[in-house]
């Protein structure tokens, strides 16, 4: 099966800098995938380069198995929210939808019971008739994000989707990208990675316009080898973990423990022998994860070297 997306060693030049210095991505088809990276590392030109709206200095790009994005070929089958939409501000909530649909290829006849669909989903049925000056800016946002669902497109990129929405509605948003897991390929950047581990089967790095690592969500958080303690009162009786438990090994990042395992042990067997020790030594436990968490391996990789050090003095 092709990818939905690919990228291969492009390269994206503003003036001097280089802003893709030779990425690759693989974004599987109907997968809903995460693009982390600091501001600058270059996820917002991937996304308009996928789409065609900026050309490529080199690489190879592929959309939905036939090659780079031609109108001709991918009309009506690919998406965007981009990080900053803006709508003409007199024009009304469902008539800027027809219109984007009209545009998206979808046949009148099915464009109002989609609009209706997509109103109900982001929750604005009510203001179907409002001019989008009179919506929120979270109204706004969830107008843009039914707007890249219209027609149900095979990839649809998100920049920043959940920007700017309330917590009610950005679970109900959360809820419905998760629902479209295997018909459509969603890639969402966002630098909440929290909401990117609630939502995201698949995620890659982005830094400095270079891919540092993709991979499943699962492989990323080492779901299959760790599990991450969060710790209230006590002291992490480390010699004695360590006499009893040999090849785990243990990393303390405030309260928060991070035991890794190799594959002769289980979770569950590590989890008995750990807290039996925890509750012995008198170590409080607040929380028990399997993994680590998506933020921790992001700052891991991310972490800058340390500078050099000075020669010592002679
Ligand atoms: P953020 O997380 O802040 O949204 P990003 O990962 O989306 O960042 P980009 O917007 O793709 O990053 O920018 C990548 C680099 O390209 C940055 O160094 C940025 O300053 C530069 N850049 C982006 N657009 C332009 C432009 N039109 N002209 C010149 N440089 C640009």
């Amino acid at each position: 099966m092709s990818n939905a997306l690919q990228f291969h060693g492009v390269v994206k030049c503003y003036g001097r800098l280089r802003a893709l210095d030779g990425l690759d991505l693989e974004v599987p088809q109907g997968s809903i995938f995460g693009l982390v990276g600091s501001n600058g590392a270059g996820k917002t030109t991937a996304m308009a380069i996928a789409l065609g709206l900026l050309r490529a200095g080199e690489g190879t790009i592929d959309l939905l198995g036939d090659g780079p994005f031609s109108p001709e070929r991918h009309a009506g089958r690919v998406a965007l929210l981009p990080q900053d939409s803006s709508f003409p501000p007199h024009a009304r909530v469902e008539e800027l939808l027809r219109f984007y649909g009209r545009i998206q290829g979808m046949p009148v006849a099915g464009l109002a019971p989609a609009i209706d669909e997509l109103l109900e989903w982001v929750h604005l049925q009510d203001r179907r008739r409002s001019p989008v000056r009179s919506l929120s800016h979270g109204m706004k946002r969830r107008l843009a994000i039914a707007q890249a669902f219209l027609g149900r497109p095979e990839l649809v990129l998100l920049d920043e989707p959940l920007n700017g929405l309330d917590p009610k509605e950005a679970a109900r948003v959360r809820d419905l990208i998760r629902e479209r897991r295997g018909h459509q390929a969603i890639v969402i950047s966002s630098h909440q990675l929290t909401d990117l581990e609630a939502l995201c089967d698949h995620v890659a790095f982005v830094e400095k316009g270079k891919r540092v690592r993709q991979d499943t969500l699962d492989k990323i958080v080492r779901r299959s080898h760790c599990v991450t303690y969060h710790l209230g009162s006590g002291t992490l009786p480390l010699a004695r973990l360590a006499a009893e438990l040999p090849d785990v090994t243990w990393e303390q990042h405030g309260n928060r423990v991070v035991a890794s395992f190799p594959s002769t042990y289980t979770a569950e067997a590590l989890n008995t022998a750990a807290l039996r020790i925890f509750l012995e030594t008198g170590v409080g436990i607040l929380e028990i994860r399997r993994g680590s968490d998506l933020e921790s391996e992001y700052m891991k990789l991310s972490a800058e070297p340390p500078p050099l050090q000075p020669p010592p003095a002679a």
